[in-house]
């Protein structure tokens, strides 16, 4: 590799990028690393860290009022968004600093520049016009917000990056979309006490998600008070006096002081030369990638959300992982992409892992769903107006757990559990066989004994 600057040049010190470069060092090889914004990317500059931050920070208004069943007295809680905002900021650098601390004892070079491909071996780095040689090349470039149609007004309208940075807290946001990001911040929002509206063009929010997750969780989002829109677009957008009015496609318009778009984060693959080194795209607009993140030419590997399979930094750390050690540790390693956990940090949370019943009855011929609503015992004395959900899907035939659901307080920290059962493979059984743990919501996952829905395909004639 003489003629080679570096074994591997690495685009985007984000969730997967960095972990590649890291792990590929440890290896023995050369490696240097760019980065056009901060390190780290965006689940720890602008995605999942600070976004968890600011939900823990709107849960408190929900306790104040709890606590009141429960016998205390609170004088009436105020709550400042600047000190939010500026501790949230500390703990970000604090945690970029740390990034880049253990890239550099790493011996892993770090260039704060953007990175573009000259061809399938040279970088070019904007910064410092310098072209780099590299023997290998990871794309880990992430995704971008999607800005949206260009409606008249558009440049009113902020994305989840901006949402982390507001001089001050906006009385009124009317967010608009429905994925998890739109519901999450239409909860940090409501829970931090702006008023909500948000407008989805769908016929429910959570596409993609179990039917009853998004039924369940649309109802307990309206009884916090957050307007949901459904069947509407938001078509323009003016500003009237200090506020903004923003124009429905069923005709009505809402006014708010922020306008925010969640509409998607395609893969970041504009402007970074792939065509120049042969890089080919896959329909979904990622990289085309190999089960061992192996793009089109043999030598450049992509991982993360450019490769659009599964828009996770979990995911994305596994990726590089399995990239470093297949190049350059000798251990050819694929990811495994089936049953992954996710949540989702809206209010109540929402934990899946697997099939919905649709996708199970989509690919098996007998489907049994267990499914249970309650009252979770802390609302029994709160007072509040809640409701928690589980549902199983389960392989009518072979007993085995397809897929799992969870609307309820903590549904994150639960999937990750119930996650580890599933993936080896647990049958209804083994969950049945398992001790409840009382008194917790929990125990719905191994107690629940009824079926409340089964679907059997009819034999083709
Ligand atoms: C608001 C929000 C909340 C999220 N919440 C969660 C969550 O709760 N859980 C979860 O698992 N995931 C969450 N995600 C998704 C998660 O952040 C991503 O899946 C993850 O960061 C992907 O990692 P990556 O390495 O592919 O890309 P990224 O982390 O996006 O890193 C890519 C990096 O490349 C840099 N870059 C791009 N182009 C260039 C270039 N040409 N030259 C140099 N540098 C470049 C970017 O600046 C960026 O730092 C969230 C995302 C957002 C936006």
């Amino acid at each position: 590799m003489a003629d080679h600057d570096v074994d591997l040049f690495v685009v985007g010190a984000g969730s997967g990028g960095v972990r590649a470069a890291r792990i590929a060092a440890g290896y023995g090889a050369r490696v240097m690393i760019a980065e056009e914004y901060r390190v780290g990317g965006t689940c720890v500059i602008r995605g999942c860290v600070p976004k968890k931050l600011l939900v823990y920070a709107s849960r408190f208004s929900h306790d104040f009022e709890d606590a009141a069943g429960f016998g205390w007295t609170l004088h009436a809680p105020r709550f400042d968004w600047a000190t939010l905002i500026a501790n949230k900021d500390k703990e970000i650098a604090r945690l970029e600093a740390a990034y880049t601390a253990t890239l550099q004892k790493c011996a892993v070079d770090i260039v704060k520049s953007r990175a573009v491909l000259e061809d399938a071996h040279t970088v070019h780095l904007v910064a410092t016009g310098q072209r780099i040689r590299a023997a290998h090349i990871l794309v880990a470039t992430g995704a971008a917000p999607h800005p949206g149609p260009a409606i008249p007004g558009i440049e009113h309208v902020i994305s989840s990056n901006e949402a982390f940075h507001l001089g001050e807290l906006p009385r009124h946001v009317l967010v608009q979309g429905g994925s998890y990001i739109a519901v999450e911040f239409a909860g940090i929002f409501a829970g931090l006490g702006s008023k909500v509206t948000l407008v989805y063009r769908g016929d429910n929010i959570l596409r993609g998600f179990d039917d009853d997750v998004r039924a369940h969780l649309r109802e307990e989002m309206e009884k916090r008070g957050i307007h949901v829109i459904t069947h509407n677009r938001v078509n323009a957008v003016e500003p009237m006096g200090k506020h903004l009015s923003a124009r429905l496609s069923g005709g009505n318009a809402v006014t708010a002081d922020k306008v925010m778009f969640a509409l998607g984060r395609p893969p970041n693959v504009y402007g970074l030369g792939l065509e120049a080194a042969g890089v080919r795209l896959a329909d979904t607009g990622g990289i085309a990638v190999d089960e061992f993140s192996r793009t089109s030419v043999p030598h450049i590997y992509a991982v993360g959300d450019v490769t659009n399979r599964i828009n996770l930094t979990p995911v994305a750390i596994r990726e590089g992982q399995a990239f470093a050690d297949t190049v350059f540790g000798g251990k050819p390693t694929q990811v495994d992409h089936t049953n992954v956990p996710t949540a989702v940090f809206s209010e109540p949370e929402v934990g899946v892992i697997g099939l919905s019943e649709a996708q199970a009855r989509d690919r098996f011929a007998k489907v049994d769903v267990y499914l249970t609503r309650f009252r979770p015992m802390k609302a029994t004395l709160s007072g509040r107006d809640t409701t928690i959900m589980f549902k199983l899907v389960v392989d009518g035939i072979t007993d085995r757990v397809l897929g799992c659901h969870i609307v309820a307080p903590d549904a994150g920290e639960m999937i990750q559990l119930i996650g580890v059962a599933v993936k080896m493979g647990a049958t209804k059984a083994d969950l049945d066989a398992t001790m409840a743990v009382h008194p917790t919501a929990a125990e719905e996952l191994v107690t629940m004994r009824t079926v409340a829905r089964s679907h059997a395909r009819q034999a083709a004639e």
